[in-house]
């Protein structure tokens, strides 16, 4: 197959061409070095500016001042979940967690294991249908943080509120919504995403925290699992992943020059609101997993009558170039999602053939 087809994988997950374009003509020569990112000094000035950049311009994207600092960690945000606890959490201190879906409880289950976590709330008993609401949270007294995963992957839920939390510090995993549209992102004080749905390649984790809370971590942890060495070192103590960072700073850019969040937020909720419409107006031959409230903009979670329907769609799909449409294991049916790099005319078609299956079937 020569043509790129419509992805919809939840991650890795498509990028923009013009980005993968513009890395494929820098990948020999990188701005007149001679040689390609992949092969020069982490320390180089070349590297340096895509580092800075990519910095730079992600933290004016977020709207964000000088009591942030921005750190990239390796690990994925699979290692984040262990990251925060040791860092921040303490038994007389506990990180209390929101469960609002599998990345939720498994970052849970990382203070568990220190003797660090407590649970805030959970919506496990619903399947994960929605995220839990304000009155339902109940932040354990004296808590290092609450933990809260905003957008989830593998449910199609999201918040649409920035949880109250009376001084706690606030910490979320942004992974699948980071830089997907405005937010109140100074009310967190702890922000991450693993960068592989929304903003680039596997290999980084974008860190975005207050820069007195990554200043204070324990003395006594091994070096490379304290956040106050990323941040003391520009997150260069090590080598740092370097193709991923400097992709990400390519997409920032990306997003930078069509407008930023505002316009990546308009973006997204036309998108979300077509394959919501092609659900809602399916007279039930298409069941949403999400409750209405809690509908994610990023990935959408649906289900046919049938199994061997749902097959069938998986397989049909891929006939009309619409790929990675199948759901996660635990939910069953179909997941679209729909992240910055997804173009309408792909959510479209993805509409289109929804209605078309639906009368066919
Ligand atoms: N949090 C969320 C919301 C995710 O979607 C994922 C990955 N799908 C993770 C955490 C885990 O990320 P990683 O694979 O980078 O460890």
């Amino acid at each position: 197959m020569n043509e790129r087809i419509y992805n919809f994988n939840p991650g890795p997950a498509v990028l923009p061409e013009d980005v993968l374009k513009e890395v494929q003509s820098e990948l020999l020569n990188f701005h007149g070095t001679g040689m390609s990112i992949l092969e020069i000094s982490h320390r180089a000035p070349a590297y340096d500016e895509v580092h800075q950049q990519a910095k730079a311009d992600i933290k004016e994207l977020m709207g964000l001042g000088d009591d942030y600092d921005i750190i990239f960690t390796a690990g994925g945000a699979s290692q984040t979940f262990a990251l925060i606890p040791l860092n921040f959490a303490a038994e007389s201190r506990p990180g209390s967690y929101a469960l609002s879906g599998s990345f939720s409880q498994k970052a849970y289950e990382e203070a568990v294991k220190l003797g660090v976590g407590t649970v805030a709330a959970s919506t496990k008993e619903e399947n994960y249908v929605r995220v839990p609401r304000q009155d339902e949270l109940n932040i354990a007294p004296g808590a290092a943080y609450l933990h809260i995963c905003l957008n989830n992957t593998i449910y199609g839920t999201e918040y649409h509120y920035t949880p109250q939390t009376n001084g706690v510090p606030l910490f979320a995993d942004m992974s699948s919504d980071m830089l997907s549209r405005p937010w109140d992102f100074s009310s967190y004080d702890f922000i991450y995403a693993g960068v592989q749905k929304n903003l680039g390649p596997a290999g980084v984790v974008l860190n975005i925290a207050k820069k007195e809370l990554l200043a204070n971590t324990p003395a006594e942890l091994p070096t490379m699992l304290r956040y106050s060495t990323f941040q003391k070192n520009d997150s260069l103590y090590n080598t740092p992943p370097v193709f991923a960072i400097y992709i990400v700073g390519k997409v920032a850019r990306w997003i930078k020059e069509r407008g930023g969040l505002a316009a990546m937020g308009e973006a997204n909720a036309k998108k979300a609101a077509l394959l919501y419409d092609a659900i809602d107006s399916s007279d039930g031959f298409y069941r949403g997993h999400a409750d209405k409230g809690s509908r994610s903009r990023m990935n959408v979670t649906f289900r046919l009558p049938t199994e061997e329907l749902e097959k069938a769609f998986v397989a049909e799909a891929k006939e009309h170039s619409l790929g990675g449409v199948k759901g996660h294991r635990s939910v069953g049916g179909m997941r679209a999602s729909i992240y910055n790099a997804m173009p309408l005319a792909g959510v479209e078609a993805l509409a289109a053939f929804m209605n078309e299956f639906r009368k066919k079937h």
